[in-house]
């Protein structure tokens, strides 16, 4: 009897898991993680393995804390369900909704709750037409997205997202979306300098706007980094370009930050970092640490008073909207970032640190550039570091790098042939050095299996 073989043999034969082919995991099985604590998870080999992707970027305060299992388990006993329909409400919701709105962007005061970062945009497409349609501009349709951006896996999350992927697979998207460039410098503008790149991304969008005409558009989404793309940070002229281009439109911004949120890039929101007022913010992942399910739209005024000032119903709604014990367990979540200042730390000092140490690692032979921001990251795996020119997309290096980071006790994600970090906000310095460490030892050993000259 083997354990750990007993249950990947059961997982294979019931368990269909997500972002997976399903016949290739099958042929090789799964790692079990079985518990984690502080940075770390462990597997059901023994192995201890630092998660630099915090989960899928959501264990914002690491893992054990036992304060939000306490918040959780005192819910649960109390009230362990009730709904927000039928004019009900409960306290953990209330008092969710109030702390959100006093860290949010000062024209942010109202928050719809959800289940997931996808129920938000869902939330977002519906909210964003109603609006119009109250508005008496029911033409205003369109919502303007991003190539390669991430907003979700439900139908309506997959067509705002730009995966050409999933859009492949997806059947007909949802009508009205549109999408344009992405502002990824290192793949697809460095023949212009970075900000010349922004601008012309920027551009793009005041393109799009012309081509459909201002009366047809309802709104723009975009992450403030695009995270699941490729932990993209738009050169620093795109966001304040976009900005003066909305300001010249009558069109909704909403900024998805279901990843930059809770203090991913040093703010509170990754509006805040790049000094945005958005009308709709998608929230999910970090609000809870990713402890219990949960997720949202943060609506600015504008949007809000003619939601609530029009009146009439809004035909929308989900069983677990502002579930009491997801609820507790994101505000004590919320509690304890504002008690030990995570945020601050993030921008003042870990966030500075992890960018001089990472910013190191582009020194290495595969790496054609190395970024960060706050507590996000990625390196790009190149052939040649003069050119910056790809290995053939059949080697899958991204992959092959990833899978020797995971055996070697770090966990980065790879999206094509670039290696993402977003770990926990608790992370020390002397625990960033060992991510550093251990990522500059999963280069190397990719190194070797590519036969790459490594100049020490
Ligand atoms: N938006 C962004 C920016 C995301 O990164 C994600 C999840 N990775 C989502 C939306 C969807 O969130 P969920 O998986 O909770 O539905």
């Amino acid at each position: 009897m083997n354990w750990t073989k007993d249950m990947q043999a059961l997982d294979r034969a019931h368990h269909l898991h997500p972002f997976t082919d399903f016949k290739a995991l099958g042929e090789e099985g799964s790692r079990i993680v079985t518990h984690a604590d502080g940075i770390y998870i462990f597997d059901s080999e023994g192995h201890r393995i630092l998660d630099g992707m915090a989960g899928l970027w959501c264990v914002n305060l690491g893992y054990g804390r036992q304060a939000l299992v306490d918040a959780a388990t005192r819910q649960l006993q109390q009230l362990p369900y009730y709904n927000n329909f039928f004019k009900t409400t409960h306290v953990p919701a209330v008092t969710l909704a109030d702390t959100l709105c006093r860290l949010a962007p000062a024209s942010v005061n109202h928050v719809f709750f959800t289940g997931s970062g996808s129920e938000a945009n869902d939330t977002v497409l519906r909210m964003v037409r109603r609006y119009w349609a109250l508005e008496g501009q029911p033409d205003k349709q369109w919502i303007i997205a991003r190539e390669n951006a991430y907003h979700g896996s439900t139908v309506a999350g997959m067509s705002l997202g730009g995966m050409a992927p999933m859009h492949a697979q997806g059947g007909p998207l949802v009508p009205g979306i549109t999408h344009i460039a992405q502002p990824y410098w290192f793949g697809e503008g460095r023949d212009q300098s970075p900000e010349d790149f922004g601008r012309a991304c920027a551009a793009a969008l005041e393109e799009r706007i012309l081509e459909l005409g201002e009366e047809n558009v309802a709104a723009f989404i975009a992450e403030p980094v695009q995270g699941a793309g490729g932990a993209i940070i738009p050169p620093d002229s795109y966001w304040p370009a976009v900005k003066e281009i909305l300001a010249r439109y009558d069109i909704l911004l909403v900024v998805d930050e279901v990843i930059c949120g809770f203090g991913r890039l040093g703010e509170w929101f990754g509006s805040q970092h790049y000094g945005l007022e958005p009308d709709l913010m998608p929230i999910a992942k970090g609000m809870s640490s990713g402890y219990l399910p949960i997720g949202g739209v943060m609506v600015g005024d504008r949007v809000a008073d003619t939601l609530i000032d029009t009146g009439g119903e809004f035909f929308h709604g989900f069983t677990y909207s502002g579930h009491p014990a997801c609820a507790a367990v994101a505000l004590k979540n919320l509690e304890i970032m504002q008690a030990a200042g995570v945020v601050q730390r993030v921008r003042d000092d870990v966030g500075p640190y992890l960018a001089q140490r990472w910013s190191a690692l582009a020194d290495h032979p595969l790496v054609g550039e190395a970024r960060s921001l706050g507590l996000i990251g990625a390196l790009e795996l190149v052939a040649d570091k003069a050119t910056g020119a790809r290995f053939d997309k059949s080697l899958g290096v991204g992959n092959l790098c990833r899978d020797i980071s995971f055996a070697n006790g770090l966990v980065m994600r790879s999206v094509g042939d670039s290696m993402i970090i977003s770990p926990p906000l608790t992370m020390t310095r002397d625990q960033i050095d060992e991510l550093v460490s251990l990522a500059r030892q999963a280069l190397d050993e990719t190194a070797r299996h590519l036969n790459v000259a490594i100049h020490k």
